[in-house]
């Protein structure tokens, strides 16, 4: 049987076969069509799906096909037609007859002979093998066909895909945000051939929808970049993009209800608008618009997805880099400003710090001449024979003279710090003991330690060895010391001076020294203020006691002592330090002032 619905065209001139044929296949349920002349039987070739055709050789093959120029043969030229232009048949055909020996023969490749009188089983199956066989080829075509526009799909595809990475790799490397979005927009448009693309980027703080690039095909858009949407004023697809955060698709502007027709862009069909996230970030949207209706396919839609979200990791890495970029000029311009202060601070410093030394050494020539002039009043004044006589008379004159003395000795450390600090301090080194040094100092303390009820313990002093050194200036260091002790340590006290020989082996050179502790138990000093009270006018003395005694409990000083004695110490190679376990008036936990002077000084 064959197919249901085959088709079958019956060309023949003769009713009694025609009626023969029809009565045949009407057992197998196919449509045949007798068509009676040319015209009939082309359109109804041209409009149904014909599985095969039966032509009567008998009746139908007049004259050959070149000759077709009546109705007579126009069935013949129309066998000719079922032929392609590589003369291959088109549909199967039988022929019908007892001679098929007939020029027009040639045309028909797939062909069935049946001989007259018909055998209808003959027929019937024929008919069935070749309209299956018909049936197959079409399947087959229809098959081929579809192959051919999937190849064609797929390589659409895959050109667009590798548009799209090229696309994302060449924005990848374009830090400058400006220059991006201008690429970006230039390369989508001109790539995919679109009419109009896009991009738009929300305001942080005012949250508008400003246009940062766009690309025309053929031209320059009137759309300008700057352009501005507001969100909840402005009707549009991008607007409704921005609030959404998802994409839009409009396949037909113009029967779309966001669609915001413009001037600019006259010739927008279809519109897809696409949100640029990063890290669920909205930033803005990429908008592509067509000429055409219809025009995006989605696979389309998939492949702009991709590359809009690409794009929008790509302006986010330039705007961030943009804003490291202007961070990091931010804060050069900061560091520049800030070393100029410092430098200008540096300045004013250095400036001080010359004032201080040139008033210094004013105050030290200006004052040592008339301090020369009361000394030598006032002693000519005590050895008056007034003066010798009368006590109350002596006691103004001695004052005066003390207090000339003192200032002469602050004249004196005033002019010993400048010459530390110029380094011009000359030693005037010679062999000497630390006894040397300390008996005179403290024969002339022996009444202030009467006084203030202080306890003096000297230990392994005498058995130092002797060094080299400026006896002068070591002379001062130790009484800075010893004065300090005495001040800093309340009544009652007790102060110790103890030695020790010590010695090192460095690069077989042996290294000899001295170390002098001198302790106290007076109030200590804190762990913070250990190093700095070696700093010039460095003092925890209250100011306003600066003209007490210098050997008083707690007296004023200038603050000068230490930093003194440091200068020389190290002029002489050595090496002056203090250690405490704390500040503390009420426990008085003591403190110890080391000086540690090599034997011999190195020239
Ligand atoms: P001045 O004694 O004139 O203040 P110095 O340079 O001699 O200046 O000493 C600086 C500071 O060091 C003193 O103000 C004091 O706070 C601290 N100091 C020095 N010697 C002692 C000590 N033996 N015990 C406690 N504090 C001391």
């Amino acid at each position: 049987m064959a197919n249901k619905g085959s088709n079958i065209l019956l060309l023949s001139h003769h009713n009694v076969l025609i009626k023969k044929v029809e009565q045949i296949l009407g057992t197998i349920n196919a449509r045949i069509f007798a068509p009676e002349d040319m015209t009939s039987a082309l359109s109804i070739f041209q409009d149904n799906d014909i599985h095969l055709a039966i032509i009567d050789t008998e009746s139908v093959f007049h004259s050959p096909p070149q000759q077709t120029d009546n109705s007579e043969n126009t069935l013949s030229h129309l066998c000719y037609l079922f032929t392609d232009d590589k003369g291959t048949s088109t549909i199967p055909f039988i022929l019908i007859g007892n001679d098929f020996n007939k020029p027009e023969l040639e045309y028909m490749s797939e062909v069935s002979y049946v001989p007259l009188p018909i055998v209808p089983s003959m027929l019937t199956a024929e008919v069935h093998n070749l309209c299956r066989l018909q049936q197959m080829r079409k399947e087959f075509q229809q098959l081929a066909d579809e192959t051919t526009l999937m190849k064609l799909e797929l390589s659409k595809r895959n050109k667009q895909l590798m548009l799209s990475s090229q696309i994302a790799r060449h924005i990848n490397s374009i830090l400058n945000l400006d220059e991006l979005l201008h690429e970006i927009v230039q390369l989508i448009q001109t790539q995919f051939r679109y009419y109009f693309v896009s991009i738009w980027l929300i305001s942080s703080e005012s949250g508008e929808i400003e246009l940062k690039a766009g690309s025309l095909h053929g031209g320059r858009s009137h759309l300008q970049p700057g352009f501005k949407l507001i969100p909840g004023k402005d009707k549009s697809i991008i607007t409704y993009v921005c609030q959404h955060k998802k994409r839009y698709l409009a396949q037909n502007v113009a029967e779309d209800p966001y669609y915001l027709p413009t001037d600019a862009l006259p010739d927008t069909k279809a519109e897809l608008c696409l949100p640029l996230n990063a890290i669920d970030n909205l930033m803005g949207v990429i908008d592509i618009e067509s000429d055409r209706v219809d025009v995006f396919h989605p696979d389309d839609v998939e492949i702009l997805m991709t590359l809009a979200d690409q794009t929008a990791i790509a302006i986010r890495n330039a705007s961030l880099y943009h804003q490291v970029l202007q961070a990091s000029e931010d804060l050069e311009e900061k560091i520049n400003a800030r070393t100029n202060e410092l430098k200008e601070t540096n300045r004013q410093l250095e400036l001080l710090e010359q004032n201080k030394t040139d008033f210094i050494q004013i105050l030290s020539h200006e004052l040592r001449t008339p301090l020369t002039l009361v000394n030598g009043y006032a002693e000519l004044l005590l050895t008056h024979e007034q003066a010798e006589k009368d006590s109350f008379l002596r006691q103004p004159i001695l004052g005066v003279m003390t207090g000339a003395q003192r200032l002469q000795e602050l004249i004196d450390s005033m002019v010993d710090m400048l010459k530390i600090d110029s380094r011009s301090l000359q030693l005037m080194p010679q062999t000497l003991s630390i006894e040397n040094i300390l008996t005179p100092l403290l024969g002339n303390l022996s009444e202030v330690f009467n006084t203030r009820h202080l306890n003096l313990v000297m230990d392994n002093i005498t058995d130092l060895p002797e060094i080299e050194g400026d006896l002068d200036l070591l002379g001062k260091v130790f009484e800075h010391l010893i004065n300090n002790a005495i001040k800093y340590t309340p009544d009652g006290g007790r102060i110790d001076i103890y030695g020790r020989y010590l010695h090192q082996n460095f690069d077989d050179i042996l290294e000899e020294f001295v170390e002098v502790a001198i302790h106290d138990t007076g109030i200590g000093i804190s762990a913070e203020q250990l190093d700095i009270i070696f700093t010039k006018f460095y003092t925890t003395a209250d100011v306003s006691l600066h003209s007490s005694g210098k050997t008083k409990f707690k007296g004023g000083g200038p603050g000068l002592g230490l930093s003194i004695a440091r200068g020389i110490v190290e002029a002489h190679q050595g090496r002056i330090w203090a250690e405490s376990p704390g500040y503390d008036e009420a426990t008085c936990p003591g403190s110890t002032f080391y000086i540690l002077l090599p034997l011999r000084q190195e020239r």
